[in-house]
């Protein structure tokens, strides 16, 4: 998963400065949590016809500081946070990527290329092209190059047309198999935005009027970055949509596929956006708040059952927050944060292998002994995945005294794994991965895990068409290459 923004300011080719930059970086700041591997910046300037890039490993303000945005010059910048899930996780594979041959094209994309292998070797032995990346988003950009220059004669007066970008899209839907939102910027001509046919990840899209009465436009992964810079959200890009926004700001649009079924990544909500977010029209806390509610149900069963006796409902933090807290008002039991999360250290989730993961849950959540000795607790996490922090926290617990722990997760058992950008492609990782509830709360020392099921996940939702595949094993597109697609991220991380 990674988060990308792409701005444009109304412009007829004179640079304003490095505002669509700042824009960009400002909204990467508030997009961090979606990646934190590398971070990067591409901008064009109108007037010296130029691309300028920065980018580097590291945290958002690692990477930039106000001497290299202002170096960012240009009306249209799109920037890119990085959470590696395809490629290696070094430098060579940081986003924006762009190409000058056959014209100036930048491109950034949330998401991944399952036949990323056929595709790169169609370039290298059918057209002789030389990849400089292990990374999809750099074949995308051979490809989609190669799309718009159809048909196109070079002559002066040969600009892109809306039905180039149109066609070339089209072609891109058709090649490419997997989970994608992109950005790309067309140099001299505007921005291009365009989301998988399923609309597995997410993209919006913003504007505010500028002081002359013209549009000033910004997409991004996810709505709090709009909302945050003061652009009006004014819908999610459609699920095999196309955008294009040329240099004056004027908004151009087509619905180039339409899927009867649609599958947004449901990981989106119970983990992965930030809980100001709205997606799909479905806001992300609300729909974090339902999750608790239904877990209370199931958790109250358990309760009357007497299989359980929880006498105070804890969150993981900090996305569990909201359904702790729901799932406590249901129950009527006393809500209280007994791991405090330090603010430094990155998601452990996000961070690629695992010893890095294992002692990132270590320095990150601080016990408060007084509240979690003697106690029966009710645990509520978002999901548990490879079960690094879960088992950490639980460990953490029982040394401080917890008397009867019962872990409550707001999504079902992740058995399978996930091609379309977050980071396990290998089922083998994952701790529900061939066990039963019961061997999966043996695994991790707890006396129940409760988890929610399908139908609860999709009602609290609200969306009835969700990707689920990492629950399901159902996926929406096809995994023929789904084998090397996992063993390629294997071995590029283990190379470091
Ligand atoms: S497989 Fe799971 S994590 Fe991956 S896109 Fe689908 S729902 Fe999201």
């Amino acid at each position: 998963m990674c988060g990308v923004i792409g701005v444009i300011h109304p412009q007829s080719g004179e640079t304003r400065g490095a505002a669509a930059a700042f824009d960009a970086f400002r909204g990467l700041l508030a997009l961090q949590h979606r990646g934190q591997d590398a971070a990067g910046i591409l901008s064009y300037d109108g007037a010296t016809r130029m691309f300028v890039c920065e980018k580097d490993l590291g945290l958002v303000t690692n990477v930039f500081d106000q001497q290299k945005i202002d170096k960012l010059t240009g009306g249209m910048a799109i920037g890119h946070t990085r959470y590696a899930t395809m490629g290696g996780d070094g430098r060579r594979d940081i986003q924006p990527m762009m190409t000058g041959v056959p014209f100036g094209l930048g491109m950034v994309h949330n998401g991944n290329i399952l036949n990323y292998a056929e595709l790169a070797q169609k370039l290298s032995t059918d057209y002789s092209r030389q990849l400089l990346t292990a990374n999809d988003l750099e074949v995308m950009i051979h490809y989609f190059a190669d799309f718009l220059m159809d048909g196109r004669t070079f002559a002066a007066d040969d600009t892109f047309s809306f039905k180039n970008i149109q066609a070339a899209t089209e072609k891109m839907f058709s090649v490419l198999t997997g989970g994608y939102a992109v950005l790309a910027l067309i140099a001299g001509q505007g921005m291009v935005a365009f989301r998988d046919p399923k609309g597995i990840r997410p993209l919006v899209i913003g504007m505010r009027e500028t002081d002359d009465g013209r549009k000033a436009w910004c997409l991004a992964s996810e709505s709090i970055a709009v909302n945050y810079l003061g652009y009006a959200y004014q819908r999610d890009v459609a699920p095999g949509e196309v955008i294009f926004i040329d240099m004056d700001g004027n908004l151009h649009s087509a619905q180039v596929r339409q899927e009867k079924e649609k599958a947004p990544c449901m990981f989106e909500w119970v983990y992965f956006s930030g809980a100001e977010s709205t997606i799909d029209h479905q806001p992300v806390y609300g729909a974090r708040l339902r999750l608790g509610e239904r877990l209370a149900d199931k958790t109250r069963a358990a309760i009357t059952a007497g299989e359980i006796t929880p006498d105070v409902v804890m969150p993981v933090p900090d996305t569990s927050r909201p359904a702790a807290i729901a799932a406590a008002e249901a129950l009527g039991l006393p809500y209280r944060e007994g791991l405090i999360k330090n603010r430094y250290v990155a998601r452990s989730f996000i961070l690629s292998g695992q010893d890095k993961r294992e002692w990132a849950v270590e320095l990150k959540l601080s016990p408060v002994p007084g509240e979690i000795e003697g106690k029966n607790i009710l645990l509520i996490d978002d999901s548990i995945v490879r079960g690094t922090t879960s088992k950490r926290i639980i460990s953490l617990l029982r040394k401080y005294g917890a008397k009867e722990i019962t872990l409550a997760i707001t999504c079902p058992p992740h058995r399978h794994a996930c091609f379309y950008g977050i980071d396990f492609p290998d089922p083998a990782d994952l701790v529900a991965h061939g066990k039963t509830v019961e061997q999966i709360a043996e695994t991790l020392d707890v006396n129940k895990v409760i988890y929610l099921d399908e139908e609860d996940l999709r009602q609290a939702i609200g969306l009835t068409q969700l990707c689920m595949a990492c629950i399901t094993g159902k996926y929406p597109t096809a995994t023929q290459d789904a084998e090397e697609f996992s063993q390629a991220r294997k071995r590029l991380r283990a190379a470091g």
